[in-house]
C-alpha cells in the first residue's frame, strides 16, 4: 500500500511514508509489516491475571500494545484488538504443577472454592483493570473476552488435538505431545531438550516429555465439565482458543511481556498452528521488564505498586504513561519516585503550555514535516522516546504559528495519547495544573535528609540554617513550604 502521501505535502518525495518496520521475536529482526489483510489488522494481546489488583509492570505491556494499535491507526490501518482477561487456569508456575492463582485468590480473600464466586472474585479486578486502562488513556481493547466464558471453545480445541493426535490423555487430563510438532519451541527461550528452565523437578511420570504441557487438568472438586472429567483448561490454551474464535486461524500480532516468549508464547503456537494447520501469528512482539528501585517486582518482595497507589500519591496516571514512553518498549526500565517526578514535571509543562498558549488557536493543519517525523519515529519500531523529543522541538519551534502548533500537537497526541486531546475537547482545564506534591516518604532519601536536616534546624529557631538548606533543596529540584501537618514537598 505504499507510498502514500501526506495531504498538503506539495513535494511527494519529501512527503514518501516510511514503512512500519516492526522488531519481531520469531525472526529475532525488524521487518516490514504486511498483514494478512491489506488494510485490516488482527492483533491479539495477553491480558491480565485478574487474581488481585495489576501492577504498574503489567501496564508496561498494556501501554505497548495500545501504542502498537496507535502506530497502525497512524498507518491508515483498521485495527480488531483482542486482550484477554485470565480468570481460570493460570498456575503460579509456568508449568503444570504448583497452585492456581485464582484459587490461591479465593483462599487469600477468605471466599468459597465455587466457580461462582471465583467469577465474582476475578470481575472484581476485571473492573480495576478496566479503570487503570481508562486511567492511562490506553483505548479500550476491541474486545475483552474472559476465558470463564470461553471453556466451550477450550474443549473443541483439545478434541481437534486429540483428533489429530497431537495430544493423549493421562489419568490427571490431556497433555500436548510436544514431540508430534517439529517446530515446537520456535519463539526461543525453551530447552526442548531437557527440563524447562526453571520448572521444579518433574513428577508426572505419564508426561511422555517433561515439555509436553496440560491442555486439560482434572479437579474433581472444582471446574468445568468435559469429556475428560471435571477441571479446568491449561492456561495457555485460553488464548489460542480465544484468538482462533474473535481473529481466525491467522492473525497478524500477538504481544506480550517477554516473559511469556518461553512457556506461554511457544505452547500457543502449537497448540493453534497444530489444530488449524495454519500460521498462527505473523508477527510476534514483546515487551521489557520494569524493575523498581533495581529489583524485580514481586509480591514477596513487597515492592509491587499498583497505579491506584501512584493517584493515591498525588500523580496524574498519565506521568506514568509519560514515564514509560521515554524509554523503548524492549528496554528494560527501572522505577523510581524520583524518576515519575521528573515524568510528572514534563507533563504538565506540557499541559499548562497547551492550556495557556494554544487553547484558543484553533483551525490550523498539521505541519507536514513533523507528521513525518512521527511516522518515521513510531514506524521505527515504536520508537516513543524519539516521538516525544518531537514533542518538545515542536513546542520551542517559533516558525510555527500558535495554530499550526496546536493541530501538529493534538496530531502527536493521537498516536501517544497524553491528553492534550482531552483539554482541546473539554476547552478548560480539566486537570489540576498545579504541579502535584509528593509525600515525604516516597523521596529519595538524600532527599529525606536534608527535609529532616531543615525541621530540626526549624525546630532549634537556625532560620538562616533552614533557608539554606531550603535553597539546598531548591537546587535538588523540590520547593519545600511549612503547614500545620509538617512540610509540603512539590518536585518541580
Ligand atoms: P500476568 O497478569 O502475570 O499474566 O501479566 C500481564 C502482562 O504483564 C504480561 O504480558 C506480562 O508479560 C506483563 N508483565 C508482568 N510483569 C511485568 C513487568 N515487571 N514489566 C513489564 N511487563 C510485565
Ligand atoms: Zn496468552
Amino acid at each position: 500500500m505504499f507510498p502514500i502521501f501526506f495531504s498538503g505535502s506539495t513535494d511527494p518525495a519529501e512527503g514518501a511514508k516510511p514503512p512500519l518496520m516492526l522488531f519481531n521475536t520469531l525472526t529475532r529482526k525488524k521487518e516490514v509489516f504486511t498483514p494478512v489483510r491489506d488494510d485490516y489488522v488482527r492483533m491479539y494481546n495477553c491480558g491480565p491475571t485478574v487474581y488481585s489488583y495489576i501492577h504498574i509492570g503489567n501496564l508496561r505491556a498494556f501501554v505497548f500494545a495500545d501504542i502498537l494499535r496507535r502506530t497502525f491507526l497512524l498507518n491508515s490501518y483498521k485495527v480488531m484488538q483482542v486482550m484477554n482477561i485470565t480468570d481460570v487456569g493460570h498456575l503460579v508456575s509456568d508449568g503444570d504443577d504448583g497452585d492456581d492463582k485464582m484459587t490461591l485468590a479465593l483462599k487469600r480473600e477468605g471466599k468459597a472454592l465455587t466457580l461462582e464466586s471465583m467469577y465474582e472474585l476475578a470481575t472484581f479486578y476485571k473492573d480495576s483493570f478496566i479503570e487503570d486502562l481508562d486511567a492511562l488513556n490506553i483505548k479500550r481493547p476491541t474486545v475483552l473476552p474472559r476465558a470463564s466464558e470461553h471453556i466451550a471453545g477450550d474443549i473443541a480445541m483439545v478434541e481437534t488435538l486429540i483428533e489429530k493426535q497431537y495430544a493423549y490423555r493421562t489419568s490427571d487430563g490431556v497433555y500436548f505431545d510436544t514431540a508430534r510438532f517439529s517446530e515446537y519451541g520456535k519463539l526461543g527461550g525453551i530447552d526442548t531438550g531437557g527440563q524447562r528452565s526453571g520448572a521444579r523437578v518433574e513428577v508426572n511420570h505419564e508426561k511422555r516429555s517433561p515439555i509436553d504441557f496440560a491442555l486439560w487438568k482434572r479437579d474433581d472438586n472444582l471446574g468445568w465439565e468435559s469429556p475428560w472429567g471435571r477441571g479446568f483448561p491449561g492456561w495457555h490454551l485460553e488464548c489460542s482458543a480465544m484468538a482462533l474464535e474473535y481473529l481466525g486461524k491467522e492473525i497478524d500480532v500477538h504481544t506480550g511481556g517477554i516473559d511469556l516468549i518461553g512457556t506461554h508464547h511457544n505452547n500457543e503456537i502449537a497448540q493453534s498452528e497444530c489444530a488449524t494447520g495454519k500460521r498462527f501469528a505473523r508477527y510476534w512482539m514483546h515487551n521489557e521488564f520494569i524493575n523498581i528501585e533495581g529489583t524485580k517486582i514481586s509480591k514477596s518482595l513487597k515492592n509491587t505498586i499498583s497505579l491506584k497507589q501512584l493517584i493515591e500519591h498525588g500523580y496524574n496516571p498519565l506521568a506514568y504513561r509519560y514515564w514509560l514512553l521515554t524509554g523503548h518498549y524492549r528496554t528494560k526500565m527501572n522505577f523510581s519516585f524520583t524518576a515519575l517526578d521528573g515524568s510528572a514535571t514534563a507533563l504538565t509543562r506540557l499541559h499548562r503550555f497547551f492550556v495557556e498558549k494554544l487553547l484558543g488557536a484553533k483551525g490550523g493543519v498539521v505541519d507536514a514535516q513533523y507528521g513525518l517525523q512521527l511516522l518515521e519515529a513510531l514506524n521505527d519500531d515504536l520508537d516513543t522516546p524519539k516521538a516525544i523529543s518531537l514533542i518538545w522541538k515542536i513546542i520551542k519551534d517559533d516558525t510555527l504559528s500558535p495554530k499550526d502548533k496546536r493541530a501538529t500537537l493534538l496530531h502527536f497526541d493521537k498516536a501517544l495519547g497524553l491528553g492534550l486531546i482531552t483539554l482541546a475537547k473539554n476547552g478548560k482545564v480539566s486537570v489540576q495544573l498545579s504541579v502535584k506534591t509528593v509525600s515525604v516518604d516516597s523521596l529519595p532519601e538524600d532527599i529525606k535528609k536534608i527535609i529532616e536536616e531543615r525541621e530540626k534546624a526549624r525546630e532549634a529557631k537556625e532560620w538562616s540554617l533552614a533557608d539554606e538548606l531550603r535553597e539546598k533543596l531548591s537546587s535538588h529540584g523540590y520547593t519545600i513550604e511549612d503547614s500545620s501537618e509538617g512540610p509540603v514537598v512539590t518536585p518541580r
